[in-house]
């Protein structure tokens, strides 16, 4: 495309999306927003949230075409935890039964990040919920990033020493409940062993992060939001990582995403992560 007809098609874009959207008829104090509606808000609770999310996003080289892409696919986002457990031990949630992602504290560009990550995730791969098992996450249907993801958990397990039968990758965890009883297994715990190693600081460190072992869909979300916040220190460390979520990202900003459509029934999918 030439850059004058790129700038009318751009211009033709903006004109749409003003279009679709009347900004008077948002609701400031609802409960969870579009993209779009989020781009309207100036005033009530989450206006203050709605800037600093977008002002976390500009602060890392994050492609604004991909938040064009999300805003046109739907995706939601409402600024409060989805339950007490969540609201103690995490800054942020992708639940994709109903497209939204959950950010409290005020938004910090890595979570931003990592969330929409998981966004990314689902709606490259439009919900097929009528199969066995459910096919929601893309990272979930992909055996080349299968294969990435087991190449690092065999990372992970070779720098903590842990010495692991895992009969050609099938016994590999593949959820954070059977991670966390993988890992208590030989550590004794789980859970100091996510918090308590210095795996970020030690320049030798062959691991993007622990929270990639909690499962295939962590270490996609990890890897976008390395690629995005430090991509020199991850292609350093995980080349092959690096190049596959680079052309997935390229792929989610050219689009199209899945749209969405609420309510999803999901049903018969539940435990589908
Ligand atoms: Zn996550």
């Amino acid at each position: 495309m030439t850059p004058r007809l790129r700038l009318a098609a751009l211009l033709c874009l903006t004109a749409a999306s003003a279009r679709a959207l009347d900004c008077s008829t948002v609701k400031p104090d609802a409960r969870d927003f579009s993209l779009a509606e989020l781009a309207c808000l100036k005033t009530g609770a989450a206006a203050g949230d709605a800037a600093a999310m977008f002002q976390a996003l500009s602060s890392v080289p994050w492609p604004p075409g991909l938040t064009q892409s999300l805003t046109r696919a739907g995706l939601r986002v409402r600024f409060a935890a989805p339950n007490a457990r969540a609201a103690t031990e995490q800054s942020g949630v992708y639940d994709w039964q109903d497209k939204t992602i959950y950010l409290w504290d005020r938004p910090r560009a890595a979570v931003v990040v990592h969330e929409l990550g998981h966004a990314i995730d689902d709606l490259l791969l439009p919900d097929e919920l009528g199969s066995d098992p459910c096919r929601v996450m893309a990272s979930n249907t992909d055996t080349e990033f299968t294969g990435l993801w087991k190449a690092y958990i065999r990372r992970v397990n070779a720098y903590m020493g842990i010495k692991v039968d895992d009969d050609g990758g099938r016994l590999l965890p593949i959820s954070e409940a059977s991670a966390r009883a993988f890992l208590g297994s030989y550590s004794g715990s789980a859970s100091g062993w996510f918090t308590d190693l210095p795996l970020f600081d030690d320049p030798k460190n062959p691991i993007t992060g622990p929270r990639g072992y909690v499962s295939i869909q962590e270490y996609w979300a990890e890897t976008v939001q390395r690629h995005v916040t430090s991509s020199a220190w991850l292609k350093a460390r995980d080349a092959d990582a690096f190049a596959y979520i680079e052309r997935k990202l390229r792929q989610a900003e050219k689009g199209p995403l899945e749209t969405v459509r609420l309510p999803v029934d999901a049903g018969r999918c539940k435990n589908v992560r």
